[in-house]
């Protein structure tokens, strides 16, 4: 049996006398699109930090595809295939979309300046690798026509979009999605489950997702984490999770205004 992609091990991380995140344990099984849903506050974004390495654990550890990686660099997580995306960062609003896609690939010989003097015709070929790859992620997510347009200039949902292109560039073995949904149109998130449903079916990889819209979850998720306090209250399909009367509660504890999403 081959090891979970991801497995989060009695973790927990404090702010102060805060408990974010509270002896949790979980795994994501390889090849899955897998949901992480729960009420604001509930630990969440805080364990997605803690996984990606942003954030160190005050307990537990980190499996990533069986090998202990606890408290490991953000880039060189990056560098074993898991990634972590981010709104497009402000440097990068005035980089055009292409630019933006071309950037990603790490470890590219062009970044040593002896070694660039060196291997002249290498990086050259690199580079037209690189182009090659960034044009079919935009022949992929539609965005071709925008290829010279300023990220800045994007729409939300395009700039999600370019999101997802950049974790495209690379060899992704997993993607963490943190409300991915948040701000976008219900025709670009469709498209974004589409793109994302995909890349998971053709391509491998493997999705762990956060998202508070509840049909997203539905359709792209299998299984369902529930966090709460910190911790895992329950896992299943989204169907499971709907008829639980403990979800329902741990929603309503925390503010009825997410309550209709769970029910819905
Ligand atoms: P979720 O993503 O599920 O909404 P978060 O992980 O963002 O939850 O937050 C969990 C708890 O940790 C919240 O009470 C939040 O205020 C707190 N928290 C998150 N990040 C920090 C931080 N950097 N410093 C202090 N408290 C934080
Ligand atoms: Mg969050």
């Amino acid at each position: 049996m081959s090891a979970p992609m991801i497995r989060v091990e009695g973790v927990s991380k404090s702010f102060g006398g805060l408990k974010a995140v509270d002896r949790c344990t979980l795994e994501v099984a390889r090849g899955s699109v897998t949901g992480l849903i729960g009420p604001n506050g509930a630990g969440k974004s805080t364990l997605f930090n803690v996984i990606a390495g942003l954030i160190r654990p005050t307990k537990g550890r980190i499996l990533l595809d069986g090998e202990d990686v606890t408290g490991q660099a953000p880039h060189r997580l990056f560098a074993r295939g898991l990634l972590r995306t981010f709104q497009i960062a402000h440097e990068f609003s005035r980089m055009t979309v292409l630019e933006n896609l071309m950037v990603v690939p790490p470890g590219q010989t062009g970044e040593n300046l002896v070694a660039s003097w060196l291997q002249g015709a290498r990086i050259r070929r690199e580079e037209a690798e690189i182009r090659r790859r960034a044009e079919e992620v935009l022949e992929i997510l539609r965005l071709g026509a925008l290829r010279h347009e300023l990220a800045g200039n994007l729409s939300g949902g395009q700039k999600k979009l370019l999101e997802l292109g950049r974790t495209m560039m690379t060899d992704a073995r997993v993607v963490l999605l943190d409300e991915i949904g948040a701000g976008v149109n219900r025709t670009l998130l469709g498209e974004l489950a589409g793109h994302i449903e995909r890349l998971n079916r053709d391509h491998g990889y493997t999705f762990f997702v956060i998202e508070h819209d509840m049909d997203l979850i539905a359709r792209l998720c299998d299984p369902v984490i529930v966090m709460a306090e910190g911790t895992v209250l329950t896992s299943g399909t989204m169907a499971e999770i709907r008829r639980n009367e403990a979800v329902l509660e741990a929603y309503l504890g925390r503010g009825a205004a997410r309550t209709a999403e769970v029910g819905s």
